[in-house]
């Protein structure tokens, strides 16, 4: 075991985390009945929680991927650059972006403001994590996972330099 796994302390197991997921999917089936509904799942992170809510869900849904990135490390700045666009086209559609999380802000509001010019007929946002005490700009968030702490979370898509997505529960270090 290596020094991050050993100080990994489980924030969500990954009952938890499908039992979640599951009321998303039902809150979602609600209220996109009888809609073509394209889901944007945002890469890398977003995919793991992107493909367990889905599955739950029984509203045939387009599943495309975009790929951002801030100009500066991992820290989010608010330059972001888009590094993998959309397949679909979505204009007229009913478009739901999912990402992992929601820290400060920036990432979100770049890509709902890009999705906003190709005309959606409507645009929402659904995350599996909040960290409403790092908010540095508002964004409208239409269904949250989970709210937490200001802790950095590991595992179930969370990375460190782009290891340990692949831990099945989400955790944080203590520092
Ligand atoms: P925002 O632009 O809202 O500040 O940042 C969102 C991005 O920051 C997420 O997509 C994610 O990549 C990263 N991030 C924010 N908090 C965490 C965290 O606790 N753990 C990990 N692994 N990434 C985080």
């Amino acid at each position: 075991m290596d020094e991050i796994m050993r100080k990994l302390k489980v924030m969500y197991t990954e009952e938890q985390i499908q039992k979640r997921i599951q009321e998303m999917a039902e809150q979602l089936d609600k209220d996109y009945q009888g809609k073509d509904l394209i889901v944007i799942s945002v890469l890398k992170g977003a995919i793991f929680f992107s493909v367990d809510l889905v599955k739950k869900m029984k509203t045939p849904v387009i599943f495309d991927m975009m790929q951002v990135s801030s100009y500066q490390g991992t820290q989010s700045t608010g330059n972001v650059i888009i590094k993998k666009d959309l397949d679909e086209d979505i204009s007229g559609k009913d478009v739901l972006i999912l990402e992992d999380i929601i820290d400060t802000g920036y990432t979100l509001q770049y890509l709902k403001e890009y999705l906003q010019t190709l005309n959606p007929s409507s645009l929402k946002i659904a995350v599996l994590a909040d960290k409403k005490e790092r908010r540095e700009i508002d964004v409208d968030i239409d269904y949250t996972g989970f709210e937490i702490e200001n802790k950095f979370i590991v595992g179930y898509g969370f990375d460190i330099d782009q290891k340990y997505r692949n831990i099945p529960y989400i955790g944080y270090i203590e520092e």
